[in-house]
């Protein structure tokens, strides 16, 4: 079989239906595939928010935000390391790409804030729901009513080139048939590789053996897909972890559980590290214990501190004991040890200091039954390098363009540089995908 269209995308989380959108409002013809039944990939699990400057929304609550600040922020964040063209480019369409999201059913209403960000710039639904999904819906539906060809169950296996310019993809149907669809331009829009522990493996070895937050999906498609073409990958080895993910489920636990006062405890019923060092150096701390993971433990207090902790309670996270003793039986661990540790971190606590770890925030004593503990272990949370794009979205080869070949969201490297700040990944796959979707479109009608 062999089909012919304009643009093809591939990948429909939110850089692809973003991409497949702005192709389609040009007025050219869109194939996008998707290669898991259904669409959404990561961005269906993003729950922060996404970051920008000036949008209407922002200006309408007279929030004093400014763009230059917003790149500062940003490459703060990245330790300096980020590509600063392209996070200029992010910054600057970032507003007018809020609105655009808007207008397309995106609810965005709610201003907040995540850590790294110096003015209320994180954009989210109102009613604390998740802006994930929420974008993915809108998307979805605006695709739907533009009558993009979506075909989920379809995987790109090759990108097809002659002479140096790009003619189109070779794919997978959902019954297993090989076919291809010929273009002008391909945009890959496949998303990260944190889902590939291998690959992950291969860049940064200190994550080896990592469980990951990620959807299966995100295992790298579009390094192996270029791997041919010779493209140009950076900062690869830049792989955020997150420390506390529960194993059996890879469900995240937020960092504000051990800020508000949790511990770690190992199967030894003891404490191994500063629990709010940086999260490198904890996910390292957790692995060298027996069984590569450890509790978080925490008493009534912490909980009542903390909102998200009723959540986790109600979906069965967590384990309950009505003191230390009895939580450590349902556990497995000492009940004696584990009972002189809690004693030993409340003395810290007293006399604020910590004598084992040098916690420099202790914020106060567990000692409010009941007491909880939930299994938790580092996990690949976004792989911040991937395939090197211009500031037109296309991808580079020896620092030069491949005529016809655009990246955008996850699968390309350099925006977020050694660290991406919560709520910029969501507006990096907008703001990359609109342009590689524009720019798409418009070399697809070049005579
Ligand atoms: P981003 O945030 O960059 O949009 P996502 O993870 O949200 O990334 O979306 C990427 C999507 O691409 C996922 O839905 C994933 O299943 C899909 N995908 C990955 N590899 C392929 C492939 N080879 N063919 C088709 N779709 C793919």
């Amino acid at each position: 079989k062999n089909e012919t269209t304009d643009v093809v995308v591939i990948g429909a989380g939110g850089a692809g239906l973003t991409a497949a959108i702005a192709a389609k409002e040009k007025g050219v013809n869109v194939i996008l595939i998707e290669k898991m039944p259904m669409i959404g990939g990561n961005t269906n699990y993003a729950t922060g928010g996404i970051n920008a400057a000036n949008s209407s929304i922002q200006l309408s609550k007279g929030i004093n935000d400014s763009i230059d600040i917003f790149i500062e922020d940003t490459l703060k964040g990245g330790k300096n390391t980020n590509n600063k063209d392209l996070v200029t480019l992010m910054a600057n369409s970032s507003g007018k790409m809020i609105d655009w999201l808007v207008e397309r059913g995106a609810d965005l209403q709610d201003v907040g804030r995540m850590g790294g960000q110096s003015v209320n710039r994180t954009h989210r639904p109102q009613g604390g729901k998740a802006v994930g999904p929420n974008l993915v819906d809108a998307l979805s539906a605006r695709a739907n009513e533009l009558k993009v060809d979506l075909r989920v169950s379809t995987t790109a296996t090759k990108i097809n080139e002659k002479d140096g310019v790009i003619t189109g993809i070779t794919v997978t149907s959902p019954d297993g048939q090989p076919y291809t669809i010929n273009s002008k331009a391909v945009i890959i829009a496949t998303g990260g590789f944190g889902a590939n522990e291998p690959l992950v493996a291969s860049y940064n070895e200190n994550l080896k053996g990592f469980g990951t937050t990620n959807h299966k999906g995100a295992s790298g498609d579009g390094i192996s897909l270029t791997k041919e073409l010779g493209v140009d990958l950076i900062q690869m080895k830049e792989i955020q972890t997150h420390p506390t993910v529960i194993p059996t489920n890879n469900k995240m636990i937020t960092e504000a559980v051990r800020g508000n006062g949790a511990i770690l405890i190992n199967r030894d019923g003891k404490r191994f590290v500063n629990e709010l060092d940086t999260r490198d150096v904890v996910s390292k701390a957790e692995l060298s214990q027996k069984g590569n993971s450890a509790y978080l433990v925490f008493d009534q207090s912490v909980r009542e501190s903390l909102k998200a902790i009723d959540g986790y309670y109600n979906k069965g996270f967590l384990t309950e004991g009505n003191s230390p003793e009895e939580l450590a039986t349902k556990l497995n661990i000492s009940n004696k040890k584990f009972k002189t540790t809690i004693d030993q971190y409340n003395s810290f606590v007293k006399n604020n200091k910590d004598l084992d770890f040098n916690r420099n925030d202790l914020p106060r004593q567990l000692n409010k039954p009941p007491y909880y503990a939930v299994e938790v272990a580092p996990a690949v949370h976004h792989t911040m390098g991937g395939i090197a794009i211009n500031k037109n979205g296309e991808v580079l080869k020896n620092q030069k363009p491949i005529k016809g070949l655009y990246a955008a969201g996850e699968v390309t490297g350099g925006i977020h540089g050694s660290n991406r700040l919560g709520g910029n990944a969501l507006i990096d796959i907008v703001v990359f995908g609109k342009i590689a979707g524009d720019n798409a479109a418009n070399l697809s009608q070049e005579k």
